[in-house]
This record gives structure tokens, sequence and C-alpha cells, in this order.
């Protein structure tokens, strides 16, 4: 688990660090952050690699990646020119890898991958929504200079301004102990771009009650909700005589042996709307539809404000396609029930390490109210377990927007 107070000091250490940096655009900035293990001490010597993730691919295939990507090293605080910042990596991209070399060490905005590694500790990948929504001083000289990490001033700066900065702090479980690998879910940017707008029968769902209902027009929308944690989801229940799912829980897998199990105040319900019939599991995602303007991912939504309260879709979970085939061991969960031991039905649900599960914009429910609202661009958004029932190693990347235009 996360020290939340260490953590509190590394989001303070931005103005310090965000030295030697002039006015970059909306769209870049510095970025920075440290590199912890599961008690909170900070790792020195981490290789941190930023992927682009390719928002236009189609969800149905694995996420590749371009060459152009930017990798760093976390400071040692054996370093002489770390300034005792262990664990510190920083991507400016007003700054140079090394004297002669114009590479700008700059991480676009949007989706990326990023690969986390040192010997010692297990590699780990985290998805994040990369936004420079944060704003750092300018100072007049670096804090550091020294060729092996990003260093050396493209300019000379002024001090006294503000530049665009974004903070992703990252956890490394150590190889040699028998830790509790979390899943993390994020919801597939990808799949948010498959949509199609609808009336009629085609925008049925059913509400909280299990209630049909129909909007009388709707955008139908593909969601996938990927796994890219160290560990596999997997959630189970028992039916009771009633047909009812009961003592509905999560299993967490440790990394050598064992697992724990911990009750969740979620629910697992019989679905048998077409092309269902099948249990889902309640309060899966939740979609969203917010005004448009253009500065809201950097300054904060307030100015998006939520058009059609968010509605909630249930899902039966379950491996689909692969996500991140680095981490992927092919399909393991299905949606079905079994019978357990001493007759008992069993529902075992899950999304293993690397796939994801997706409901497809012609899924039965899969739709958000656009009824009566103008021409124009919006904000589509899903965020997968938003109440956040079941324990994730990182919920910062639970949620994806991208804009979409009703005609
Ligand atoms: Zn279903």
């Amino acid at each position: 688990m996360v020290n939340r107070t260490r953590l509190l000091g590394v989001a303070r250490a931005c103005e310090f660090l965000a030295r030697g940096i002039v006015a970059a655009g909306a769209l870049s900035g510095c970025t920075y952050g440290f590199v912890i293990d599961d008690n909170g001490d900070t790792v020195g010597g981490a290789t941190v690699k930023f992927d682009t993730l390719k928002t236009s691919e189609s969800y149905k295939g694995a996420t590749t990646f371009g060459t152009a990507s930017e990798s760093v090293k976390t400071w040692n605080k054996d370093d002489p020119n770390s300034g005792g910042h262990n664990g510190l990596y920083y991507l400016n991209p007003n700054a140079h890898k090394a004297t002669g070399d114009n590479t700008a060490l700059n991480v676009p905005a949007g989706w990326q991958r990023v690969t986390v590694s040192k010997s010692g500790y297990d590699s780990a990948i985290f998805y994040r929504d990369h936004q420079y929504s944060q704003s750092c001083d300018i100072y007049s000289s670096l804090p550091y200079a020294d060729a092996k990490y990003p260093v050396t001033s493209a300019t000379s700066v002024s001090s006294g301004g503000k530049t665009p900065c974004s903070l992703e702090n990252f956890t490394l479980s150590s190889s040699s102990t028998n830790y509790e690998k979390l899943p993390d879910m994020l919801a597939d940017p990808r799949s948010l771009t498959d949509t199609q707008i609808a009336t009629g029968s085609d925008c049925k769902y059913k509400d909280d009650n299990a209630v049909e209902r129909q909007f009388t027009k709707c955008l139908r929308v593909s969601v996938g909700t990927p796994n890219v944690g160290a560990g596999d989801l997997h959630l189970l229940g028992e039916l009771d005589s009633g047909g009812h799912a009961v003592n509905v829980r999560q299993r967490i897998y440790k990394r050598n042996s064992g697992y724990s199990e911990k009750s969740i105040p979620a629910n697992f319900t019989f679905e048998d709307a077409a092309g269902h019939h099948h249990f889902h599991f309640k309060n899966w995602t939740k979609l969203r539809l917010r005004k448009y303007d253009a500065s809201c991912p950097t300054q904060g939504w307030t100015n998006c404000p939520e058009l059609k309260t968010g509605r909630k879709v249930s899902f039966c979970i379950e491996d689909i396609y692969t996500f991140e085939s680095s981490i992927a061991t092919g399909k393991k969960y299905a949606c079905d029930t079994t019978t357990g031991a001493g007759g008992t039905t069993q529902i075992s649900q899950g999304i293993s390490v690397g796939m994801q599960d997706v409901y497809g914009k012609s899924v039965y429910g899969q739709v958000v109210d656009i009824a009566g609202l103008a021409s124009g661009k919006y904000w589509l958004e899903v965020e997968v377990n938003p109440e956040h029932f079941m324990t994730e190693r990182d919920y910062s990347n639970n949620l994806a927007r991208v804009t979409v235009t009703i005609p």
C-alpha cells in the first residue's frame, strides 16, 4: 500500500524541482514523480519509460506503440548530483539528455503506458491519462548538472514565471516478498471512439431497479475494461436457494503462493435481456456525457458539467481480447456459473492480467441519453469500478474521456 504521508511530501516537491524550464504550451510541460516501494520508501536507479497509446487503434487488438518513447532513471541517493531527491525522475522538454543532444524530453498529453523497472523488483506497467494540469514555478537555475539524467538546459530561462507540469508517481513491489498482486482496471479510451446514434428500441436499458426503460435518442457506445495490474481481478459469489447471489467477494492472489478474500458491497444479478441470460456484476461502469470545453482536461471540470445523470452499467465479466500482450497469459475467465462442492452453484468471473472485457455498442443497455441535446461536440466519459468496491493498485486511471460529435 502506498504511504500517503510520503506522497504528500512528493506532491510538494514540484515547486522546488521544476526549475530551469521555459514556459511551454498547454499540451506539454515537465513530467516528474517518484518511484516508491510498498513501504513508501523511494526507489533510486529505477527506469521509467513512457510510451504514447495510439487511441485511434481498434480496441479489439492489443495495444501497440511507435518508436518515439521517453525513458529516464530515478535519482539514486548515492549520486552527488541528486540533491537528496532519491527516487525522483524528471522529464523536461526544455532540457537535453546530454550536451549536444537536442532531443526534447517531452511526454505528449494523453494516454501513456509507463513501464517501471529496477532489479530486485517486479517490473510493472501503468496506464495513465497524462495531462499537464498543474503549474510549477520557473527558477533561474537547474538543480542538477549530470548527463546521466535530463539536465542540460536548452535555453536561457527567466525566473518568476509558471510552467505546466504533470506529476505521476509509481509503486514497485520487491521480488523477494509474497506481496498481494492487485489488479488495476482502466476504461480503454480506444473503445469509446466506437459509437453510434440510435433511437427507439435500440435505446432500451434497465434502470437501477431492473425496470426496462427507453431513451428517445441515445448514443450507443463500446466499453472495454482491461486489467493491467499485477494480478487477476477475480470476483466470486454463491447462489442461495432463491437464486440470489450471496457472499460476493474479491480474491486477491499473492506473488508466490496463497490468496486473501475480501467481501465487497456489490452484487451479481441475473440479466435476462436479449443477448445476455447470465449473471451481471452490478455497477461495473458508469457512463456520463459532459458539456464540451477544450480547457477542461487541464483546468478542471467546472466548465464541463454533466448534462445527463451518469448511468451505471452492469457486465458479465470475462476475458475477451488481449490488451497488453507483454503481461497477458491468455483467456482464463469466462462468463458462466459452475457447480461447486456440495452442489453449491458458484459465480466466478474475472479479468486476467493483460486481458480486457468488452461490451460492444450493439449490446443491450450500452446507451447514453442524448435526447434534447443540441448538435455539437461533447465529452463522453466512462468510469470503471466507480464506487471503488474492488481493491485495485491504481484508481487514477479508472476514467477515460473522448470527444463525440452529436449531429
Ligand atoms: Zn451480459
